[in-house]
């Protein structure tokens, strides 16, 4: 069967994520627009659009839509910024962050699953993005201070580097907790202030490194 499976993406939509709270029109559009069933192996094109995260090799998952689309909404992204991604992975939700940001810089400490993200990426025609294989949890120094910051591997503390790297009125999204179970949190910066919110429980991989957890 070839299609581009747009009714997959309508019904993923109109489903998983305006039910749940997601709002914002540029979340809902990117996700209407990109293909994720490219960022999962043939075999799972047709589990790409349902509602839980799929392996995408070297033990690690590409995240549930509606845990992308939260992440996404809560950085309130307006298209002017200058965002970091730590743990490229499939490549999926850096594509999203590409549709709503003017750079995104991303992270990966796994060298293949960034080569491959770096491919299909190109091949989709994004220009606006930067990949780096490094430890996300020392950031991205060069090219700091971020208005965005998104962490998608679950990590026991906020790592320091990453809130050092926040410009002022940034917002971060990380998951935090032990291996298991994490939470959430939003980080506002305001000068060198910090506030945090909760947004809930979620489920993710390990953030491995310097500030995260040994391997
Ligand atoms: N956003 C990705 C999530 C992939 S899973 C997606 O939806 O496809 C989390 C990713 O974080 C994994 O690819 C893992 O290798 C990566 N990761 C873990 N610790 C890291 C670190 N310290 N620096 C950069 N990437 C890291």
């Amino acid at each position: 069967m070839n299609h581009d499976y747009r009714l997959a993406r309508e019904r993923m939509v109109k489903n998983q994520l305006m039910p749940r709270g997601i709002t914002d029109k540029g979340v809902l559009e990117a996700m209407s627009k990109i293909h994720r069933h490219l960022f999962v192996e043939e075999a799972l094109y047709g589990e790409a659009y349902n509602d839980h995260p799929l392996p995408i090799g070297q033990k690690q998952t590409i995240s549930q839509p509606y845990i992308v689309a939260v992440m996404t909404q809560s950085l309130a992204l307006t298209g002017k910024e200058k965002t970091l991604e730590i743990g490229t992975g499939s490549g999926y939700q850096t594509a999203i962050l590409a549709e709503l940001s003017t750079m995104v810089y991303t992270v990966e400490r796994i060298n293949p699953l960034l080569d491959k993200s770096r491919e299909l990426l190109g091949q989709l025609g994004y220009t606006n993005i930067r990949f780096k294989a490094f430890d996300g949890t020392l950031g991205w120094e060069e090219f700091a201070p971020y208005d965005a910051i998104m962490v998608t591997a679950g990590a026991p503390k906020i790592p320091q580097p990453l809130l050092d790297q926040l410009a002022d009125g940034g917002r971060m999204v990380v998951p935090i907790g032990n291996k298991y179970s994490q939470e959430l949190i939003k980080v506002t910066r305001i000068k060198n202030r910090y506030r945090e919110e909760n947004l809930g429980g979620c489920r993710f991989v390990d953030l491995i490194g310097v500030h995260g957890w040994k391997e």
